[in-house]
């Protein structure tokens, strides 16, 4: 008999309290930023990840922006190995693992990958064989997986780590969803307690999304304490990991910059003088950016890059290890605000790595460039319906960090001769399904 999804087995419990990690034995070079990256991160598979509202290349210009900049290289950001099935059941169980790769789950429609597509709710990845999805979508976030994981630890040894990928915080240790497939915030949090000994962590959640997969994973679990800031009137809706939340901040569709950086710079100060942690897990998502259809919030570029100086100079005035995630964020350009707001962090000196910076590597304060490079330029179907459907909802491209040295595109720019409108697709702005 299988056991309970909840239950763990006495084998896996005793593998369990012996294990070390593999990421935890990269070699970090005193020349690397505490800034965590593989071109393994993005997803790409036949055209059919535009079937998702999600820009799977958003890692991707991340780096770009970031390298254009001058900040990094490839040789100065730390590179996660893929996680192994060993480290990732730390907190999975035997059988969740199992269902992702979920062969003969039909009968007569051997190795197909319901199970993934569920959680990636892109239902024609149901089509595709299960080595492809293997290879094509849970890879890349198993890379992203073990990036978290190094950036706890890096985080405790340096004092801030940045992982570019991460934040899958709808996934829990039994359960998947919303475009998460392994709970990386948990495992990060997991091995730090059992191979740093740490006593205590936060998760500092402020995804437009309730993180519902850390939250479950932590019930009743006094070492950690979670403050989530997330919109109420969207997915998931889980009544039951609210629970878990220690100090739960419920916003309304299209809070705006005054209101929510007040709440932020409230309950961040309020969390850290009740609660006093070895590390912080800050789960970044930009789908707070007014016009994304997910989020249905309405914080400006500039108010993401405050929120994220604000987060982290109450942790860094603290000496409080914190690990960032880059977690939702939808829109075409969110890739440039993440990186205007990692360039912003490190000229405030709340991030900085002095060997690399001595070494010659860094030409301070260049900024990103105006344009994506050519390759990233993205036209596909659910691009062009994106981009209609923004052009039709609020003022979304006209606040733009101080930072950016450009206007992005004009909605008139950006709603192109071949429009596809909402109803087209079949849902509505107000579709909260993703
Ligand atoms: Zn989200």
């Amino acid at each position: 008999m299988e056991p309970d999804l909840n239950t763990q087995t006495v084998e896996e419990s005793l593998t369990k309290s012996k294990r070390s990690c593999q990421q935890y034995e990269v070699v970090v070079k005193p020349t690397q930023w505490s800034i965590i990256y593989s071109s393994e991160y993005n997803i790409g598979f036949c055209g059919l990840e535009k079937l998702h509202p999600f820009d799977s290349g958003k890692w991707g210009k991340i780096f770009e922006f970031l390298k254009v900049a001058g900040m990094l290289r490839e040789d100065t950001v730390v590179e996660p190995m893929e996680a192994t099935e060993e480290d990732l059941l730390l907190v999975h169980s035997n059988k969740y693992l199992r269902s992702l790769k979920l062969a003969n789950i039909v009968e007569g429609m051997n190795e197909w990958s319901i199970n993934v597509a569920g959680i990636t709710e892109v239902p024609p990845v149901a089509l595709l064989p299960n080595f492809i999805v293997q290879k094509k979508v849970l890879r890349p976030f198993r890379f992203q997986t073990s990036g978290t994981i190094m950036g706890g630890k890096l985080a405790i040894e340096r004092g801030w780590a940045i992982n570019i990928g991460g934040g899958f915080h709808h996934c829990s240790a039994n359960r998947g969803g919303g475009f998460c497939a392994y709970a990386d915030i948990t495992l990060s949090i997991q091995y730090a307690f059992q191979i740093f000994n740490i006593s205590k962590a936060m998760i500092i959640d402020l995804d437009a999304h309730q993180g519902n997969g850390h939250e479950r994973d932590f019930m009743d679990d006094n070492k950690v304490y979670i403050l989530d800031i997330f919109n109420r009137d969207i997915y998931p809706h889980d009544g039951f990991a609210k629970r878990a939340i220690k100090r739960k901040v419920e916003i309304g569709c299209f809070t705006d910059n005054e209101k929510y950086l007040k709440l932020v710079e409230r309950h961040v100060e309020g969390a850290l003088n009740e609660f006093t942690p070895d590390l912080v897990v800050y789960n970044a998502g930009t789908d707070i950016l007014e016009g994304d259809p997910l989020g249905l919030l309405s914080i400006t570029a500039e108010g993401i890059i405050q929120r994220d100086e604000i987060v982290f100079t109450k942790c860094r005035s603290r000496n409080i290890p914190i690990v960032m995630v880059t977690s939702g964020g939808y829109l075409r350009e969110t890739a440039r605000i993440v990186a205007n707001s990692i360039l912003n962090l490190r000229h405030k000196s709340l991030i900085s790595c002095t060997e690399a910076e001595q070494a010659g590597l860094i030409e301070p304060d260049v900024l990103p460039q105006t344009s994506l490079p050519r390759s990233f330029s993205d036209g596909g179907l659910f691009a062009r319906f994106k981009r209609s459907c923004l052009s039709r909802s609020s003022n979304s491209f006209q606040n733009i960090t101080d930072l950016s040295p450009s206007r992005p595109m004009s909605d008139q720019q950006l709603s192109n001769s071949d429009n596809i409108t909402c109803s087209d697709m079949g849902f509505t702005m107000d579709d909260n399904r993703f």
